[in-house]
């Protein structure tokens, strides 16, 4: 590969393009330390949401090479060459790894961009921070985790240790690619165990970088694979694998559902999910600052495409400043207007993929043929440069029951829902099958505690929207997954708990 690091970052979109122009991107799939096509040949076309281009072909991986990447862990794995080392190795590892991502920062933006088409100066500012970010608050952590003893009689001594699972099977989605591996393959590498990612389809480029960057850091060949390939044949033989030990997934509810029968029908591999949302975003009248609040609820649906689970797309408005608050949210939105993903003034990008589009064009024609009343956007835009773009839509006066309400639409399109109390506002944001995120604005102490505290999400925010960093634990309540990613429960997922009793002669 040309060396695509710069020593400045690209400031216009003609910087952007120059570059992604000298990019030579890898497609094949890394196994053991070595760049792969599948076994079968096959490959597939990776194809960019920003003007329709073909980016590069990849490898569509199937079961012969799934096999082949689980033997290359297993072997690493037994061998001790990573999963013995002290944890300050790994720690010296992951930190060198956490800085290549760094300086490889404007090329791994770049692929991101290409391939799912957020925005460059979000793929730069965000994705690429985020990712080092977890990695290396990660590594930072793993020599500070101790095991513990236990409350024992005078002669015995009971020792209650942490070991590595052993080979993890990573199954990711699309919105972030980079990010949501990272808060898979930080925890799962720096507590020793082997790792194959299996990125989305839809965005398999900046992974298969990835593994060559570990590699570059000191990770071991084997310890690190990436399989690209679609869901039902790579990411199927994984989960259903005899010899993965653990499998985690960040997707949809539906597939994650798919991936505990697999579990359940092979080895009872533990399974951990990060799954869908529909996440309620509740307003009071007494809200410090309606305009930062309508600010930060155009943000929630229209940062990164809507293309985020914990998108805040059902906007709960106490009726008394409804109307009000659709002025002010209409008027946020015109900083989310679609434009092009390399322009480093767009905010709002393409959408992944042409399936994606019309999924959330139907969603829209959903909402009108529902008697939902459509007060903003609802077009797609900029047909003429081939690329995928849509306009941020608002539908207002929105039933909870609609399937506008219900359904993960996963794109730039809200439903604005009232209330008219407290109680009203908690029943409508808690009767959905998801539970991941939640927000609430209220300057009343009161009542901003007593909602934070009824409303089933795993992450809740008082007077802000999507808050938190790598401290804080992230996962859902009911069908919106199981366990946590990020802060130091992220460990429980990628460790087995071995007690060792000894009696005292
Ligand atoms: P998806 O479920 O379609 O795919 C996710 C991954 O699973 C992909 O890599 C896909 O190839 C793979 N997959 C699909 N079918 C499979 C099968 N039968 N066996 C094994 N693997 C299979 O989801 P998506 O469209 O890529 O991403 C969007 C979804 O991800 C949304 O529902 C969103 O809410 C969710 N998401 C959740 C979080 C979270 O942390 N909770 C974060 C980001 C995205």
């Amino acid at each position: 590969m040309s060396d695509p690091v710069v020593s400045r970052t690209p400031d216009t979109q003609e910087d952007w393009q120059a570059l992604a122009d000298r990019l030579s991107i890898e497609g094949r799939a890394r196994i053991n330390g070595t760049y792969q096509w599948a076994e079968n040949g096959e490959t597939f076309a990776s194809v960019s949401p920003v003007d329709g281009r073909e980016l590069a072909r990849v490898a569509s991986c199937d079961q012969a090479d799934a096999n082949q990447a689980v033997t290359a862990a297993r072997g690493a794995f037994e061998r001790g060459i990573w999963s013995r080392q002290p944890p300050t190795h790994r720690k010296a590892v992951l930190l060198r790894f956490a800085e290549l991502i760094e300086a490889h920062g404007d090329e791994l933006a770049l692929l991101e961009t290409l391939d799912m088409g957020k925005p460059i100066s979000h793929a730069r500012a965000v994705d690429v921070p985020a990712t080092a970010r977890a990695i290396r608050w990660t590594a930072e952590a793993i020599d500070k985790v101790y095991g513990e003893l236990a409350a024992t009689p005078h002669d015995q001594i009971g020792m209650i240790s942490r070991e590595p699972v052993g080979v993890v099977a990573a199954i990711v989605p699309w919105n972030f690619p980079m990010i949501m591996a990272s808060w898979k393959i930080a925890p799962a590498l720096a507590t020793g165990n082997s790792v194959i990612l299996k990125p989305s389809e839809k965005s398999p480029l900046t992974a298969i970088r990835l593994a060559a960057l570990a590699e570059e850091a000191g990770v071991p060949a084997g310890v690190f694979n990436v399989l690209p390939g679609y869901g039902h044949t790579v990411g199927k033989a994984l989960a259903l694998h005899m010899d993965v030990d653990c499998l985690v997934f960040t997707g949809s509810t539906s597939v994650a559902k798919q991936l505990m029968i697999y579990a359940g029908q092979s080895n009872m591999k533990r399974v951990w999910l990060e799954a869908g949302g529909k996440s309620p975003n509740i307003v009071f009248a007494d809200a410090p600052d309606l305009k930062k609040a309508a600010a930060e609820a155009a943000s929630a649906i229209a940062f990164n495409q809507g293309e985020v689970c914990t998108a805040g797309s059902r906007l709960l408005v106490e009726e008394s400043i409804r109307n009000e608050f659709i002025v002010l949210i209409r008027d946020a939105l015109k900083t989310w207007r679609p434009g092009h993903p390399l322009d480093p003034a767009t905010t709002c990008g393409a959408i992944v993929d042409q399936a994606q589009l019309d999924r959330i064009i139907e969603y829209i024609d959903i909402g009108q043929a529902e008697g939902a009343t459509l007060v903003e956007g609802g077009k797609r835009v900029m047909e003429e440069t081939g690329g995928l773009f849509i306009q941020p839509t608002v539908f207002d006066g929105v039933q909870n029951t609609m399937r506008i309400a219900s359904e993960e639409i996963f794109g730039p399109v809200l439903s604005v829902i009232g209330f008219r109390s407290a109680e009203e506002a908690i029943a409508i944001a808690n009767d959905t099958i998801y539970g991941l995120a939640a927000a609430v604005w209220t300057s009343n102490l009161s009542t901003a505690h007593k909602t934070a505290k009824a409303l089933r999400a795993g992450s809740v925010w008082i007077n802000h929207y999507d808050g938190g960093d790598m401290t804080a634990p992230f996962g859902g309540f009911k069908q919106s997954g199981n366990g946590r990613d990020k802060s130091l429960h992220a460990f429980d997922k990628y460790t087995e708990l071995k007690a060792t009793w000894l009696l005292i002669d």
